[in-house]
């Protein structure tokens, strides 16, 4: 069972801009360490362990003192840079919420990229962005992330090559080495359309960064999703609920027990008591997907 599990949660792949290569598989790193039966205890061990051969593997910035090899400093230890894109404020926090949580807890640095500043509103004399800015701006406190904002407007998305190139940009000035955005098939015109501004991203950048795909508000937003991935959350799944809850302009209470239920769904699927679903894209690099500390 510990097996399926731990295929489901993925590998390393090349990460790395300069093109160095690391390791090909959790699985090929377990087996290079010895060949040590696969416990629970062990692979949340190796998944700490992982954590620092990642930051061995990336290049060091070079520094007047000079270090011993396998020293690594504070100071020089590089972190890995999650990005997850929304297309309005809340929607990675319903989605990934408790990933972004255990990312952080990981010291991965973590942006949340939002497509609009949730400006619609149905009284044409009221713009509701300077609360939804706030909003996210604690939602992102909470899980230690960074708030940023596209510049679109909501539910008037533009995909066009104007916008695709602005997006572009917008990313490869993070250098993300994993973004997780909204699946495209989507009952919402804004999250299809920040998707495939995603997607244009990831191509234009030479596919070289890991792309995964998540799901909210299912059957309402999100439909036909079949995750690839689970992350067990429920270690994190208080700090997610207070993200989601941050955003109390947007009726909390109505979808964040709609995303409970489909994180107690991923979790009964994966075999956790909840869990974040998610659709790898096959032709991007693997990533060590965070593992909960307890
Ligand atoms: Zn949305």
């Amino acid at each position: 069972m510990i097996g399926v599990n731990f295929r489901r949660y993925g590998g390393l792949g090349d990460l790395n801009q300069e093109k160095t290569k690391w390791f090909t598989s959790r699985r090929h790193c377990i087996q290079n360490n010895h060949m040590k039966p696969i416990t629970r205890r062990n692979m949340l061990s190796k998944a700490s362990w992982l954590g620092t051969a990642v930051a061995v593997g990336l290049p060091l910035v070079s520094t007047a003192a000079e270090e011993l090899p396998g020293q690594i400093s504070a100071a020089t230890k590089p972190r890995l840079k999650v990005v997850v894109t929304g297309g309005h404020p809340g929607d990675p926090e319903y989605g990934c919420g408790g990933t972004i949580a255990l990312c952080s807890d990981l010291g991965y640095e973590v942006v949340l990229l939002y497509l609009n500043k949730g400006e619609w509103s149905d009284k044409p004399s009221y713009d509701p962005s300077p609360v939804r800015v706030a909003e996210a701006t604690k939602a992102c406190e909470i899980l230690k992330a960074r708030p940023a904002f596209a510049g679109q407007i909501d539910g008037k998305a533009i995909v066009d090559n104007a916008h695709y190139e602005q997006f572009h940009r917008l990313m490869e000035a993070e250098q993300p080495n994993v973004v997780f955005t909204q699946w495209p098939i989507d009952n919402h015109p804004d999250h299809r359309a920040l998707s495939l501004l995603t997607y244009g991203a990831w191509q234009r950048m030479g596919k070289k960064f890991a792309l995964y795909y998540y799901e909210v508000s299912n059957g309402e937003d999100t439909v036909q999703f079949a995750p690839t991935h689970y992350v067990d959350i429920t270690s994190a799944e208080s700090r997610k609920r207070s993200a989601c809850y941050a955003h109390a302009s947007q009726a909390p209470d109505k979808f964040y027990a709609l995303q409970e239920l489909v994180t107690r769904m991923r979790g009964i699927e994966s075999g956790h008591k909840q869990a974040e679903g998610y659709i790898h894209h096959v032709q991007s690099p693997a990533f060590a997907l965070p593992l909960a500390s307890g």
